[in-house]
């Protein structure tokens, strides 16, 4: 074990692992599993010694470690639940999901009905902290938007398909989305609705959905700006400002290698790009919250940190979910995710 891993994990960054079930088709294939997972609340996974004499038994720590049997309530309990909480008292915070194609992530961020994923119980989260803060009034708006091929679409425009383009706002660091469309939302279905809406936009925008699923990045955005209710009898001070806040949840692009056609090259390369930048821009964030000296963080090397510039800086809250599948003919795309995510801090 490295002493590096054994430092308390830092407050801004969270680096949690899930492993996901095995699928059908892989139960049929070999039920082996590429990985010895801990029980919940441990913080190492191993490789596991395969049949052919595998010697390979690094060991990776992690902050969590989400084990096959988790399910997306406990997924949220330990990775998002601190972060949704903390966005509403006024500080950003930010949730990725990495990992490589069919790893589990948009079963994590998005989930199914029956089994809903961060999003949908980020939001049952935050209207069930709403209803029970009735000193507070909040305002919420929600965004939707995809990154594909450097292209940002907004997901939730009356213009399907619509293209948007980044610019410096007036501030330092300030960074606007021309004419992303912002929803007022008041309730939960509305917001469901608008996700919905998203969803199936991503859909038909592209011809081979699963194939350009697997290429952008999805950022799902919520605006929560809060006051105190004027009752009159309070004086005015501190608890009268307005707080307001982002929380960003954003389903990444897959990250296995690219190869095969020329236009996919480029597309591959704009993705290894901005997950190369944000490995570094989160990195960095994290050495700047436990006060290492940082010159540089390096916002501008990519469009989506340089989108999310503005959630990301200040006393943002980050947790990055990073998926892998049990299989072990998936072994060395889980290895490389493992070694992202131990890039991170
Ligand atoms: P990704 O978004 O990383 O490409 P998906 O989330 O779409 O991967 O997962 C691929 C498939 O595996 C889906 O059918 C999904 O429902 C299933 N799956 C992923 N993670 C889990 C899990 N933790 N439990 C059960 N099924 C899962
Ligand atoms: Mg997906």
């Amino acid at each position: 074990m490295e002493a590096s891993s054994m430092l308390a994990p830092s407050e801004a960054v969270l680096v949690s692992v899930r492993v996901r079930p095995h699928n059908a088709a892989e139960l049929r294939a070999d039920t082996a599993s590429a990985w010895v997972t801990p029980s919940y609340d441990q913080r190492m996974i191993k490789l596991a010694k395969g049949r052919d004499g595998n010697r390979d038994d690094r060991e990776w720590i992690f902050d969590k470690i989400l084990p096959p049997d988790t399910d997306n309530a406990r997924a949220y309990a330990t990775s998002a639940r601190a972060h949704v909480r903390s966005a509403m008292e006024g500080f950003n915070a930010v949730i990725f999901a990495y990992g490589q194609t069919a790893s589990g992530k948009t079963h994590t961020l998005t989930g199914q009905p029956d089994t809903p994923g961060i999003i949908p119980l980020a939001i049952s989260d935050l209207f069930g902290q709403i209803r029970s803060t009735p000193d507070r009034e909040f305002l919420l708006r929600a965004s939707y938007l995809e990154l594909y091929n450097e292209a940002i679409i907004d997901l939730l425009s009356p213009e399907v398909g619509k293209e948007l383009s980044l610019s410096e706002g007036r501030k330092k660091g300030e960074v606007v989305i021309n004419g992303l469309t912002e929803c007022a939302v008041r309730t939960e279905e509305e917001i469901r609705r608008l996700l919905r809406m998203g969803e199936e936009r991503r859909k038909v925008g592209g011809t081979d959905w699963n194939q350009r699923s697997s290429r952008s990045h999805c950022v799902f955005r919520i605006v929560i700006e809060s006051r105190t209710v004027a009752d009159g009898t309070r004086t005015p001070g501190r608890d009268k400002t307005t707080r307001i806040s982002t929380l960003s949840i954003i389903d990444l692009a897959g990250s296995e290698k690219h190869t095969s056609s020329k236009e996919r090259n480029a597309e591959g390369r704009h993705i290894n790009q901005s997950l190369l930048t944000l490995k570094l821009v989160i990195s960095k964030l994290a050495d700047m919250a436990s006060k290492r000296n940082v010159m540089h963080v390096p916002y501008r090397d990519s469009k989506l940190t340089r989108l999310l510039q503005p959630s990301l800086s200040g006393d943002a809250l980050i947790s990055v979910i990073c998926t892998i599948s049990p299989s072990p003919v998936n072994m060395a795309e889980s290895i490389s995710t493992l070694s992202f995510a131990q890039g991170l801090k």
